[in-house]
């Protein structure tokens, strides 16, 4: 166990309150600024948990009158050397920062900050068994004390394709960090944070991926998708010598990455960058092409060795209300994917018409992560109000609890066990409110959870002239696959087989599926998983 670890529980920040500045009447918040865990060490009641304060030494560092201090420090001074460059947060927006002052991409932690980070593991390994593709976390971290970056960056890439991208996006309060033996005693190592930082940091000194003792085996892939399933099998491939052609009908890469997931929790440049390593590597791209119209999918069979398809998942759920399609009512994937598409200076489509909630009282219904990424969507476009409306009580909310913490912090307001039964519209046909009944939490549902039930007693009309629905997905349907016979269960998602041997091959041998259209919506590190185990099977069958 290293020092600083033992030490954890001692060290924390404390705060000469003469010198502060606030005792001269400034709240100058620099402190607040600067701290990565985001720990207001004068407003403890509105912050995180000091308990998560990690000594990374950030808000000592930008007191301009030397007020904080950390026990030790004068004793214990540790640092790396600097081999990583400060990286530049670049933001894809193209609208200036909103009145709120709303982030408009996720924070940067310092050099310093994921040093210390890498100077707390202790090397038990629980964060590797928790990781869905089981990464070398400990190695990683050892390699970085010994300020090895390239090294770590080596390992990082031999389990993960997209490190930079899980590394912001991965939930790793259920999943690495969940783990972390650290957790319950002075918070997680902050494996995500570690992994995006230093996946960025080498990209930005040039690191590329070094391929030049791959030998080429005449075979080609066509991969069906470039979300993360589909990037995934096509890295394993072409590591491996076999090449793969990716097909997607979006004009750039990443499937949910690009157009589902918000700009402000993983910056679009990101994707760009990663488009032109793959590209680099040796990967083609066919984009603006979809299977089933642009090419027909038994052209790609004639074609190609094997196809892999990573299709995801793209049929919203409807609530079953009347007047779904009334104006001033949308989805949740049109609307966050018609913000993307702004984002990235791509015109509105058709299926994909920009819903502006500037200065609207904006409802979103359901209570899941979409959810909550449609909420500080609205209030990142400068909603007049937005209230989230969820039919059972909070606890039992699908949304991680930080998008709930982050969403109330942002100004959004919740209203729980209520059922939305209609839609109130004006004469125009334009919606002006929802109207909802109150619930109770009942018996157990086919799921385990207790199924909210409508208690009998007067409707409500929550005002809204904009409404969101946010209430899932579900398997679009492929008429190109049916027609060749690979087998669907009866929710319309391809069946796999989940042997080790031919893990994912479908009920046609050459076909081999993964991500959100085998198992439904999940999650970004679940479906690269899938696209690397895969492309392993692929590569097995085709070597025998
Ligand atoms: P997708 O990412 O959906 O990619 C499928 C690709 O296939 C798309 O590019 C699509 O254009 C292409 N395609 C489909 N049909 C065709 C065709 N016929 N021809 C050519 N191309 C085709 N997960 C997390 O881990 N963290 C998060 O924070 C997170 N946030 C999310 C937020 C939202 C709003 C949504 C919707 C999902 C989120 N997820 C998150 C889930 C995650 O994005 C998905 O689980 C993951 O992207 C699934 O990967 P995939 O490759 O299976 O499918
Ligand atoms: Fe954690 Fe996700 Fe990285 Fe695995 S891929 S180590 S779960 S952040």
């Amino acid at each position: 166990m290293s020092l600083l670890s033992k030490l954890n529980h001692f060290w924390r920040p404390t705060v000469d309150q003469q010198a502060c500045l606030r005792s001269k009447g400034l709240d100058c918040q620099l402190c607040t600024q600067a701290c990565y865990e985001d720990i207001d060490l004068h407003h403890p009641e509105q912050s995180a948990p000091r308990a998560r304060c990690t000594k990374c030494s950030e808000c000592s560092a930008a007191c301009p009158v030397h007020a904080i201090s950390f026990p030790f420090s004068r004793w214990l001074k540790i640092s790396p050397k600097t081999i990583i460059p400060t990286i530049t947060s670049e933001t894809s927006t193209i609208e200036s920062v909103t009145p709120k002052a709303l982030p408009l991409s996720p924070k940067q932690p310092t050099q310093n900050y994921v040093f210390n980070q890498a100077l707390r593991c202790i090397q038990c390994g629980l964060c590797k068994q928790a990781c869905p593709l089981h990464n070398e976390i400990p190695a990683w971290m050892a390699l970085l004390r010994g300020n090895h970056l390239i090294d770590a960056v080596e390992v990082m890439h031999s389990t993960n394709s997209l490190p930079e991208i899980c590394g912001l996006v991965c939930p790793q309060e259920r999943l690495c960090e969940g783990a972390c033996s650290l957790g319950k005693l002075d918070g997680p190592v902050k494996v995500g944070t570690v992994e995006h930082f230093v996946t960025t940091a080498a990209i930005a000194q040039g690191w590329k991926p070094d391929l030049s003792r791959v030998k080429p085996k005449n075979k080609r892939v066509a991969v069906i998708g470039a979300g993360p399933a589909g990037l995934a099998c096509a890295d394993v491939l072409i590591r491996n010598g076999i090449q793969p052609v990716v097909f997607d009908r979006y004009p750039v890469i990443g499937g949910m990455l690009s157009f589902g997931i918000p700009s402000y929790k993983l910056d679009k440049l990101i994707l760009q960058q990663r488009q032109q390593l793959f590209s680099e590597m040796g990967i083609e791209f066919h984009l603006n092409t979809e299977v089933g119209k642009d090419i027909s999918f038994n052209e790609l069979l004639k074609t190609y060795d094997a196809v892999f398809v990573g299709t995801g998942t793209y049929r919203s759920k409807t609530a079953g209300l009347e007047h779904e399609d009334a104006s001033g009512v949308i989805q949740a994937l049109p609307y966050l994917m018609a913000v993307n598409r702004h984002t990235m200076g791509f015109s509105e489509t058709e299926q994909q018409p920009y819903l502006n909630v500037m200065g609207k009282h904006v409802v979103v219904i359901g209570g899941g992560d979409t959810a909550m990424d449609c909420v500080r969507t609205a209030l990142r476009k400068n909603a007049a109000s937005v209230t989230c409306l969820y039919r059972r009580d909070e606890a039992s909310m699908p949304a991680s609890v930080k998008e709930v913490a982050l969403a109330k912090q942002e100004g959004a307001q919740f209203r729980f066990n209520v059922q939305p039964v209609e839609l109130q519209l004006d004469n125009s046909l334009q919606v002006t409110g929802v109207i909802v009944q109150s619930t109770k939490l009942g018996a157990l549902d086919a799921c385990g959870r207790k199924a909210p039930v409508v208690i009998a007693g007067p409707k409500r009309v929550i005002a809204a002239e904009r409404v969101i629905l946010a209430l899932g997905f579900e398997a679009q349907h492929m008429p190109w696959l049916d027609e060749i016979g690979v087998e669907l269960d009866n929710n319309g998602y391809i069946v796999t087989q989940q042997s080790t041997e031919n893990a994912l091959q479908t009920s046609l041998v050459k076909v081999y599926a993964g991500g959100d259209i085998v198992h439904g919506s999940d999650l970004v590190v679940t479906a690269i998983a899938d696209g690397r185990r895969a492309a392993m099977s692929m590569i097995t069958a085709m070597e025998q």
